[in-house]
């Protein structure tokens, strides 16, 4: 079956889709984007990632025009085109297109738009979680601004590359003071050994994303399991004596990790609260309406 594209109005074969050479996505990562999971055909928590995506177009002053109420259809239109039941969607809004030059063009651009839509491979995913992963950590090069979800994520991708190159599956950035950022791709958590749930605080300053899955566990997931969670900074020392540690975006879920930089966490096996935060995940997302 043809994969089907959104490109700036239109739904194209993925074959076909393509955008200009000039655009300012493509030249200077002057784009934003976010990737929702779509979960028994339901869009989870779209709403806020939406609102992050225009919240992130607002702070890199990208006049984006479309309305929510609009970009909803097109994705709903686009998740029904490519028959995705369990998945992903990735939503993209560059500056647009523009001869080449540093400075924010005078005239007024027409933001670029793409939407795509991709199957998950649903089994792997949950193998992987019954397994866990292993962490390994990297020095956080990013810039300071990675509360807003920019393309510019050349850090991201050489972290990652580094952690899989060395048989790891995720790289947990850390600061100057030796603090745990985030993932790559996630936000990172520990779990105490009194079983309290330690993530760093999010917002503007924060040197991470705010993470979508992030505040489903802080708000929904670890109230209804009775679960304390503190926000707070927490080195790579702690996280290694903790009693279970565990990675949250929109496509991994909530991811055991069972090691840091070779020392296992815990039992070295993914952990029961980890777990349970996973299993409660998937049936809050049964209950959540498209
Ligand atoms: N942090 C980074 C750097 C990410 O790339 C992601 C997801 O892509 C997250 C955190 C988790 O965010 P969310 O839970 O909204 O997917």
């Amino acid at each position: 079956m043809a994969r089907v594209v959104y490109v700036n109005g239109r739904y194209l074969h993925y074959r076909e889709a393509a955008t200009h050479v000039e655009d300012r996505g493509y030249q200077f990562a002057d784009a934003v984007y976010d990737v929702c999971e779509v979960w028994k055909g339901n869009l989870v928590e779209l709403d806020e990632h939406l609102g992050r995506l225009y919240r992130s177009l607002e702070q890199i002053r990208i006049s984006f025009s479309m309305t929510r109420a609009v970009l909803i259809q097109i994705i709903k239109r686009l998740v029904r085109y490519n028959h995705i039941v369990d998945g992903h969607v990735y939503i993209q809004v560059t500056r647009g297109v523009a001869p080449r030059q540093h400075e924010i063009p005078s005239f007024s651009l027409s933001p670029s738009l793409v939407v795509i839509a991709k199957h998950a491979k649903v089994e792997k995913l949950e193998g992987l979680a019954r397994k866990g992963v292993d962490v390994v950590t990297a020095p956080d090069i990013r810039w300071s601004r990675v509360d807003l979800k920019t393309t510019s994520l050349l850090p991201n991708v050489l972290a990652k590359e580094e952690a899989i190159s060395s048989g790891a599956g995720e790289a947990w950035f850390i600061d100057r003071d030796g603090n745990v950022t985030e993932g790559s791709s996630c936000n990172a958590w520990i779990v105490t050994q009194d079983r309290t749930l330690i993530t760093r605080p999010a917002g503007e300053a924060s040197g991470i994303l705010g993470g979508v899955t992030r505040k489903s566990v802080i708000l929904k997931l670890a109230p209804a399991l009775g679960l304390k969670v503190e926000e707070r900074p927490f080195t790579v020392l702690e996280a290694k004596n903790a009693l279970e540690a565990f990675n949250t975006a929109a496509i991994i879920l909530i991811m055991p990790v069972i090691s840091i930089d070779g020392s296992p966490i815990g039992t070295g096996k993914p952990g029961e609260v980890s777990q349970s935060l996973r299993e409660a995940f998937h049936k809050y997302t049964d209950l959540t309406p498209v």
